[in-house]
């Protein structure tokens, strides 16, 4: 894992822990608008006012409640996105002897750069080694979704 990947998810970490105590302090609220409405009304339902504001608690935990899952429901997609946009760079290493030209790509690594000469030798013919690109890996396919 290369460091920019490291620090990118540490940071969608710290963000969805943020989002995750704030939507389950709001869903706890919600919940306990929910429980008064149903006390509230529980205690005299002929009583107009009572049943009033119970029917007013309890829109406001229900609305609380679906906004709180749904901000849930989005982060967790967004999270999972963001875990997909996270691209491969990939670097291409090719010999410089031009009559062998062998070609290998493996995953970038620190200190890597186009034209840079490898200290391991070729594996064909034992030639010098060269970096003849360095390039994100693009994978269309993998853009799926969790619902
Ligand atoms: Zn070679």
């Amino acid at each position: 894992m290369t460091q920019t990947q490291s620090q990118s998810s540490v940071a969608t970490k710290r963000i969805s822990t943020y989002l995750t105590l704030i939507v389950l302090i709001v869903a706890a609220l919600a919940i306990i608008a929910i429980v008064i409405a149903a006390g509230v009304y529980a205690s005299d339902p002929n009583n107009s006012t009572n049943v009033l504001t119970s029917g007013f608690f309890a829109l406001i935990g229900l609305v609380a409640l679906t906004m709180s899952l749904f901000t849930l429901y989005q982060s967790r997609r967004q999270t999972a996105e963001m875990k997909i946009e996270i691209p491969k760079v990939m670097t291409t290493i090719q010999c410089t002897n031009k009559s062998c030209d062998a070609k290998t790509v493996r995953e970038f690594q620190r200190g890597d750069y186009v034209f840079k000469e490898l200290d391991t030798p070729c594996q064909k013919c034992s030639g010098r080694q060269m970096i003849t690109a360095v390039y994100k890996e693009v994978k269309e396919k993998e853009k799926t979704y969790n619902v």
